[in-house]
């Protein structure tokens, strides 16, 4: 989002003066008519854009966005729009299916200027939160270094995928993004700033991984880094059926074969279903991998090998964003549903509802993830998932050909619909999902976990300003 109309406040004027006087131009019994100390858009096409995510289904239009360039300035926005009542949603990339970084009639704070990588240690990167994944990526493999977790795709912030989880390919051995995190930067919603961890405000620190932006403003995160193989091989396996895929794909979990290991059902071009496992080993060029042993014994002998730098191999999904973008369906209403199964009824609850999906559900570019994970390794407390040792990811990609809104409206009803079935066969939802959730629906979803981020939503966002798009409280 790129503000054509930003008002850069008088120099000199101080803060708590500027914060005083402060009042968005236009707006009815306005004093003064000065606007506050930050770079400030109001101008109709900054917040149409504003009022988008990349669901294309709900719209909400702010009154104005700013974009703070430090963290000093996420402050005084931050007790700027408290004191004159404003709700305020951070923006990263825009990525949200559901209106999650929108603020009606409040501020949008795009964190795009917040996105230097400060500082790379062979342990550890220190990143603004506006920065993306791509970003983080390219610097510290630079140094031979990547962070644990990557996403499929990585044209996300930082700050947005640590609001909800930031899951990838690696999950199974390192858990989520949020686990990946030492140390955290952020302005509280009563516009405090905090350094938080496991032992400085550990309260906060897990009331904000994972806690959909309840409580404060991530602007600075210590992220975990290991060394980077060189290069990935990638298996592509095709099955039958859902079911010799599942069998398969615990069998190569179990066993431990795979670096990544991951799946999906693709709509095919007869209408029906491709079954696939899609795995990973990371290697180093004097060590390629065996393909014979890690092949061994599953079912599937089509199989596509392929071979690729770590780098590019991370950054594939870029591929599919530039032909979706140069088609248009990049565009279009993204009505997704994603969820975690339990391992031991996600065959039979994942097969009935397949069973009524056609492809014109996804779109030919859409995709049903589905795949197990062990979930040992995810420990962060808001990351609600199913009470078993393997989880599956079980998430509905929809990527429509039409801009068609009402076909979007009644996929979001349907994601409603499946997901009541999903939750009562013990399945939980990621909440970056289409769908509307009121504040019961969310106490349900936190369960035990409930109570840590509501007080920690009284400590430190009393006025309640922050993130109104989830409906949370
Ligand atoms: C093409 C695509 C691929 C995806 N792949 C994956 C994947 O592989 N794994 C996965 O886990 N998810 C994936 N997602 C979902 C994605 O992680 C979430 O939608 C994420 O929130 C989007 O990040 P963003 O920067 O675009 O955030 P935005 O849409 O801008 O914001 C999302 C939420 O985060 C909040 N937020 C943003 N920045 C901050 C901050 N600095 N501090 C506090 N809160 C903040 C916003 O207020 C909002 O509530 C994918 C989404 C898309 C569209």
């Amino acid at each position: 989002m790129a503000p054509n109309r930003r008002t850069l406040l008088h120099a000199g004027v101080s803060v708590t003066a500027t914060l005083a006087s402060a009042t968005l131009a236009g707006q009815s019994g306005a004093r003064d008519p000065q606007p506050p100390k930050f770079l400030l858009a109001d101008d109709s096409e900054s917040c149409a854009a504003a009022a988008q995510d990349f669901g294309h289904i709900v719209q909400r239009r702010p009154r104005a966005i700013c974009k703070p360039a430090t963290s000093g300035e996420v402050v005084d926005i931050l007790r700027w729009a408290r004191e004159q009542g404003l709700k305020v949603a951070a923006r990263g990339q825009g990525h949200a299916t559901y209106g999650r970084a929108m603020a009606e009639d409040g501020i949008v704070m795009d964190l795009g200027a917040l996105a230097a990588i400060h500082r790379i240690e062979p342990d550890r990167v220190v990143v603004d939160a506006g920065a993306t994944w791509h970003d983080v990526l390219d610097a510290t493999l630079a140094k031979g270094l990547t962070p644990p977790v990557l996403t499929n795709y990585l044209g996300l912030s930082v700050g947005g995928t640590l609001a909800v989880g930031g899951i990838g390919g690696s999950s199974s051995r390192h858990g989520l993004q949020t686990d990946q995190v030492l140390e955290l930067d952020v302005v509280t919603g009563e516009g405090v700033e905090l350094t938080c961890s496991p032992t400085a405000h550990a309260e906060l620190f897990d009331a904000v991984r994972a806690g959909l932006s309840q409580c404060a403003i991530i602007t600075r995160a210590t992220l975990r880094l290991m060394r980077a193989p060189e290069r990935v091989r990638r298996y592509l396996l095709s099955y039958p059926d859902l079911a010799s895929l599942t069998a398969d794909q615990r069998r190569a979990l179990d066993e431990r074969r795979f670096d990544q290991l991951q799946g999906a059902v693709v709509p095919d071009s007869a209408g029906g279903w491709r079954y696939q496992l899609e795995a990973g080993v990371f290697y180093d060029s004097n060590t390629p991998p065996d393909d014979k042993v890690l092949l061994a014994g599953l079912a599937d002998k089509r199989e596509t090998v392929s071979d690729l730098g770590f780098g590019e191999d991370a950054n594939a999904f870029a591929k599919l964003e530039k032909l979706l973008r140069s088609n248009g369906q990049w565009f279009n209403p993204h009505p997704w549903l994603l969820t975690y199964l339990r391992g031991s009824n996600a065959l039979e609850v994942a097969s009935e509802v397949i069973a009524e999906l056609n492809s014109d559900d996804l779109g030919p570019f859409g995709r049903i993830t589905y795949y197990p994970m062990f979930k040992d390794a995810c420990r962060t407390p808001l990351l609600r998932l199913p009470d078993e040792r393997v989880v599956v990811p079980f998430n509905l990609i929809r990527i429509p050909v039409t801009a068609y809104k009402a076909n979007a409206d009644r996929q979001v009803v349907r994601n409603r619909t499946l997901y009541d079935r999903i939750r009562e066969a013990g399945g939980i939802l990621y909440p970056v999902s289409a769908l509307a959730m009121s504040s019961q629906d969310w106490a349900d979803h936190f369960g035990a976990r409930w109570p840590l981020l509501r007080d920690a939503r009284r400590r430190h966002d009393p006025d309640g300003i922050l993130t109104p798009g989830y409906d949370l409280f």
